[in-house]
């Protein structure tokens, strides 16, 4: 995890008392082990909640305030465009939003467009609005994707204290999704790209891009790296002081229960070896900004996830996949998930 995340506040939440009133969603045997039409049956509510959700954050499109010159990198430039969502931050306040597009110098319009979401080391932990840019350094897994001929188009996430309010009644995670997904169809005639979408999130990204590809058609396929742990996991074992359930969805009992509703679309899990959160990598001593963890996640939590998720493609025919890699919690699997899009390029409709 990184380590240089906002510093510890005074209102600390105690770790491990996470209250389940409000959790109702979890995977029934029959949505895993029944047919097609039994998983279809369980969707409806979880999926009908997350929509009423999404809707629900925010309701005023974005204006475009400012569009950049071009920042010149080597193979592609990134084009900044600032957008302004009037009145929905705390106590009535503004938020500015800037979009960070990449273009490539030789673009392969053939491809999908890459919507990549980053999380928490982007912004040392806190995000404004402000454009992310960490992952188009030159060894940043955007700037490779732009040299390989794709558009990237990078959102701003983490961003907690202008939604603090908001957070009490609509998950944060679903909130950063929201902000996405209004200022991309604001910026979508802008982009001149490929009108399909690929969703590429990186760990709390990942948490915000799964809610963007449950909820836009146009996303026709996503991956998430280091985003793909336990819930139980962080309720009981892990907390960030400053923001401890930034990560929750306080109606769901389990991550693999959100993951299932982006089914029957292709999805690509990559998780680190080095990733605390992943299996076998054992307890974490506390730090100033973190809480601890007394053990790593168990098999259970993360092999059996995915097998529970794997059951549920199997029944669309349709393409799911897990790459371990030997890298950390931010660290994305570049070359699996540019084997990812050509497999899902390839499959049938
Ligand atoms: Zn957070």
């Amino acid at each position: 995890m990184a380590s240089n995340l906002v510093s510890l506040c005074s209102n600390q939440a105690s770790a491990f008392d996470w209250d389940y009133k409000d959790a109702r969603f979890d995977l029934s045997a029959s949505a895993i082990l029944g047919d097609r039409a039994a998983f279809e049956s369980w969707r409806n509510e979880p999926l009908n909640y997350i929509k009423e959700q999404f809707e629900g954050a925010i309701n005023v499109a974005p204006e475009v305030v400012g569009v950049h010159d071009p920042i010149k990198k080597a193979g592609f430039a990134i084009e900044q465009i600032d957008l302004l969502f009037s009145h929905v931050a705390q106590d009535g306040a503004d938020l500015r939003y800037t979009v960070a597009v990449a273009r490539p110098d030789k673009p392969n319009p053939d491809l999908p467009t890459i919507v990549a979401i980053n999380g928490h080391g982007e912004v040392g932990g806190e995000g404004s609005g402000q454009a992310p840019t960490t992952l188009f350094d030159d060894d940043g897994h955007g700037a490779y994707l732009a040299r390989g001929g794709f558009t990237v188009v990078a959102f701003p996430n983490t961003i907690h204290a202008p939604f603090a309010d908001l957070s009490r009644r609509v998950d944060y995670s679903i909130i950063w999704a929201r902000l996405a997904d209004l200022a991309l169809t604001r910026i979508k005639p802008l982009l001149n790209s490929n009108p399909d979408y690929i969703g590429l999130g990186n760990a709390a990204g990942g948490l915000t891009s799964l809610m963007l590809a449950i909820v836009r058609p146009d996303i026709k396929a996503m991956a998430a790296n280091g985003a793909f742990f336990s819930l139980e996991h962080t309720r009981r074992e892990y907390r960030i002081f400053t923001h401890p359930f930034c990560h929750d969805f306080r109606a769901f009992f389990s991550y693999s229960a959100l993951y299932a509703l982006l089914a029957p679309k292709p999805l690509l899990i990559e998780e680190g070896r080095r990733d605390g959160l992943w299996l076998g990598y054992g307890a974490s001593h506390p730090e100033s900004w973190f809480s601890g963890t007394k053990r790593g996640a168990i098999s259970d939590e993360t092999i059996g996830a995915y097998l529970e998720l794997k059951q549920i493609w199997v029944k669309f025919g349709s393409l799911i996949e897990l790459d371990i890699h030997d890298k950390g919690h931010e660290d994305v699997d570049t070359s699996a998930f540019v084997g990812f899009v050509q497999r899902v390029r390839a499959a049938p409709p």
